[in-house]
């Protein structure tokens, strides 16, 4: 039973966790920084705690300030949110041993997902389609390495197996580069993640990123949610983002979905959880896994009617898996722009005090934002500051609400990324669909 959710995150999802939590009668506590006392979850919990100066080293990521704040609060269970602790095994572990319950996987699973090269070959075992590659890490012996890269053909890839956020990563092109381009990758990741081990991957030159949803109780069930196309990305991080990817043939879709939701039972998943892959010319390849709720999650919800912060809850407090995948349904297209507090231009974060903002509205309309009048944005977190959904029965016409709902969003006072998703959305190449992952950096140095 969890009768009290401490959430151990900030800004939007923090406030989204604070919603599904308050339906399902749940208590909640939110910590936060000491710059985070405003925030808007942090006035409609029912409990704060500060945990901490406003450095996230020394607040959302210090484990045992939060445990404590735990402890003091009589909370039963932690909602990690994503980023800060959602995908760190050792904060799952404590919370467990504790005698908590985290909202997410066990440790366990964390830990084999979290290292790329053993998530890959749990993936590969459980039938879930791959990217040509080392199958491991890379030996030490150089012949072994190029005669690897010479089986694959060039581009290869090198990669961190503790790599994240789109680093510790280097494509090669040519044999005289890849030892050198190795010997490079090891030592980044060696400082960088304190994990020097690299393994290769054949290079996908013009791929789509498209995702799965899942949800599983750990206890033999497991459904897929459908998929989302996240191509549009600016080094590495998604800008816009639609539910379901479009263009993709039914055959495809449904064999990725079963080997999916098959190695969610395999691995014992339990909680939310998304299967990404690059795909091209037709095939899928599985390239990380992310054991955490996403940014993006609200298009899945809008097309599905799903609501998967509240089921995730349900499912990480014990009790199984209540939705049958035949009643998940694909209802009609949704989009997200992520709006970000960011100069247009040079891309720098622009914080500050944020003195009108006006939210949009209508049928299909959804913003899911933390930001009010006179909100100060502070400068120590990611500068997103709000995710709006559009919701309708066809791509075209969620595409067009998207673009009235934007023109009618106001934030004043800090410099945002609004004009750009703007241009987007009129975008004539994004809207006839199945962009690649190159697509918008293309646009933007064009
Ligand atoms: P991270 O955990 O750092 O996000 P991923 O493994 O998810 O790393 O890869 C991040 C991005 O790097 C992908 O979305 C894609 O743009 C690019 N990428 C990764 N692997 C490949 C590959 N084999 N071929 C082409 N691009 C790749």
């Amino acid at each position: 039973m969890i009768n009290k959710i401490l959430i151990a995150n900030r800004g939007e999802i923090a406030l989204r966790i604070l919603r599904a939590c308050k339906e399902l009668g749940i208590h909640t506590v939110a910590v936060h920084s000491t710059v985070d006392k405003d925030l808007k979850h942090v006035r409609l919990a029912d409990e704060s705690v500060c945990i901490g100066p406003n450095p996230s080293n020394q607040s959302y990521l210090n484990i045992p300030s939060i445990i404590a704040a735990m402890e003091i609060t009589d909370a039963t269970g932690v909602h990690p949110g994503y980023g800060f602790l959602a995908e760190n095994a050792d904060f799952a572990e404590q919370v467990q041993k504790s005698g908590f319950v985290f909202i997410g996987p066990s440790a366990d699973v964390i830990r084999l997902m979290g290292d790329k090269v053993s998530a890959i070959q749990a993936m590969k075992k459980a039938g879930v389609p791959t990217v040509p590659g080392s199958d491991g890490p890379l030996p030490e012996d150089k012949e072994g390495c190029l005669k690897i890269a010479r089986d694959i053909g060039y581009p290869v890839i090198i990669k961190a197996a503790a790599g994240g956020g789109g680093r510790g990563m280097r494509v090669v092109h040519t044999e005289s580069a890849l030892l050198n381009s190795i010997h490079v990758t090891k030592s980044e990741a060696g400082a960088a993640f304190g994990d020097d081990t690299v393994y290769m991957e054949k290079f996908l030159e013009n791929p789509r990123h498209v995702e799965v949803q899942i949800l599983a109780d750990g206890q033999g069930s497991a459904i897929h949610l459908f998929d989302r196309d996240c191509s549009l990305q600016r080094r590495h991080q998604k800008v816009l983002e639609e539910a379901p990817a479009p263009g993709i043939p039914d055959e495809a879709r449904q064999a990725v979905y079963d080997a999916c939701t098959r190695a969610c039972v395999e691995i014992g998943y339990r909680g939310a959880g998304t299967f990404e892959f690059l795909y091209e010319d037709g095939n899928f390849y599985f390239i990380e896994m992310n054991t955490r709720i996403q940014v993006e999650h609200p298009v899945s919800e809008m097309v599905t009617g799903i609501d998967l912060i509240k089921e995730q809850i349900r499912v990480c407090a014990g009790e199984k898996l209540s939705i049958k995948q035949e009643d998940v349904k694909l209802n009609g297209h949704a989009f997200e722009c992520r709006i970000n507090a960011e100069d247009a231009r040079t891309f720098l974060p622009s914080p500050g005090k944020v003195v009108n903002f006006h939210s949009p509205g209508g049928l299909g309309v959804r913003v899911d934002s933390h930001l009010y009048s006179g909100y100060t944005v502070p400068a120590n977190y990611d500068s997103m500051i709000a995710k709006v959904i559009t919701h309708a029965e066809d791509r075209e016409s969620a595409l067009n609400k998207m673009r009235v709902a934007l023109d009618e969003l106001v934030v004043e006072g800090i410099r945002t990324n609004i004009a750009l998703q703007q241009d987007l959305v009129r975008d004539q190449g994004f809207r006839k669909g199945c962009v690649n992952i190159h697509y918008l950096e293309k646009k933007l140095s064009s």
